[in-house]
């Protein structure tokens, strides 16, 4: 499980198949040797950089707690360089980058880092071509809404094509709380399509491994729900999820934030090193970026393109992952030098995976025990 220390499950994790524990032995040897070997184990491959909620958001504070309308702020801001265009992944560009995965012998693929990835109209036929090429984990985080406001059966397809990680963000477990933290979705739809793909999962459609789960960002406006067991009852109880992960809400580009229910510490490197480098790694809708780690994005640790341009010529996932920038920053883990304040690593000094949230209890409740 996730050392991440903003990360935790409730219920224990599902046991899976042999095929499936191996990897996830990979996933940990990895961590345990900060050893990057010539490949990634996984790879975010972001199918879409649009999103049809704005999470966190309100007259008070338009930008709300997601990275996606952060990075909208700075491009609005005229500093398009320095952030993402939005967008949706050309079909030839993931079936190519998908193949260069499998080729490679990465394991496990997660096909959104951004955005909501339901949006984009080939996502089924992307899950069936990752699903016959073998990976054992396919992976998807998704707000339940996207097209499936459209296609009510959407998440249905969706497991029939092979996901085996399918992650409903949540947030909420009745209405009133998730209208105003998921901003602009429609609980409604979200309890559709939780029902379609439990019963595709109980119709027998689903991988062997597939797994659902409910997650939800833990705030002021849940924390109660979360801290009671509610959210658990109904997510798992009624609505049949297989299990369920609770993230502490951060604060995005370094502000306190009014959402956040606990108390953050920063670590130092002497009792942190990240492992995130040493095993994954991010592919942007349109090529042109990749990342050595999943929280965040500045050029300096960009690993470049995988697609051709003026700018730089073509290379492969595989030649991202030796790149100097992701080989910096594993340097910066492996040494303990990221916390330098001269020669370290901002991007982990600002990171929410440095910080160790302690929950604040709600209402009285106390906060359930951290297990991982
Ligand atoms: S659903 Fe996800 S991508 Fe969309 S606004 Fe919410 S957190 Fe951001
Ligand atoms: S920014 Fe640094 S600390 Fe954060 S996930 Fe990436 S490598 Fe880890």
């Amino acid at each position: 499980m996730s050392k991440d220390p903003t990360f935790r499950v409730l219920v224990e994790a599902p046991q899976r198949s042999a095929r499936y524990e191996a990897y996830r032995r990979e996933w940990d040897r990895r961590e345990a040797d900060m050893d990057p070997a010539t490949h990634p184990v996984h790879v975010d491959l972001e199918s879409v950089a649009v999103c049809d909620l704005r999470c966190g958001s309100s007259e008070d504070d338009p930008q709300g707690f997601c990275q996606i309308w952060t990075h909208e702020h700075i491009r609005t801001q005229g500093f398009d360089e320095h952030t993402y265009q939005r967008g949706y992944m050309d079909p030839v560009l993931y079936g190519r980058l998908i193949q260069q995965c499998a080729d490679i012998g990465v394991s496990s693929i997660k096909l959104n880092y951004r955005g909501e990835p339901s949006l984009h109209p080939r996502i089924v036929s992307f899950v069936r071509e990752a699903a016959a090429l073998g990976f054992p984990d396919i992976m998807i985080n998704t707000n339940g809404n996207g097209l499936a406001r459209k296609q009510p059966d959407l998440f249905y397809k969706v497991v029939e094509a092979g996901v085996t990680d399918l992650m409903f963000s949540v947030d909420a477990c009745e209405p009133e709380s998730y209208h105003r933290q998921r901003v602009g979705g429609k609980w409604e739809v979200l309890l559709t399509s939780v029902r379609q793909a439990v019963r595709a999962r109980d119709d027998g459609k689903g991988a062997p491994d597939l797994k659902i789960r409910a997650s939800v960002v833990r705030t002021h406006l849940n924390a109660e729900a979360v801290d009671s067991g509610r959210m658990e009852e109904f997510w798992k109880g009624k609505m049949g999820v297989d299990w369920m992960s609770i993230s502490e809400c951060y604060f995005p580009a370094g502000t306190q934030h009014s959402w956040q229910a606990a108390h953050w510490r920063q670590m130092s490197a002497a009792e942190f090193q990240c492992p995130d480098p040493f095993r994954r790694m991010v592919v942007t809708w349109d090529g042109r970026h990749t990342m050595p780690c999943c929280q965040g994005f500045t050029m300096e640790i960009d690993g470049g393109p995988v697609v051709g341009g003026a700018r730089a010529p073509l290379r492969s996932i595989r030649e991202v992952w030796g790149s100097a920038n992701f080989e910096r920053l594993r340097a910066a883990q492996r040494n303990r030098s990221w916390d330098d304040p001269a020669s370290g690593e901002p991007i982990c000094q600002h990171c929410a995976v440095t910080k160790l949230p302690t929950p604040v209890p709600f209402a009285g409740k106390r906060a359930l025990p951290v297990r991982d």
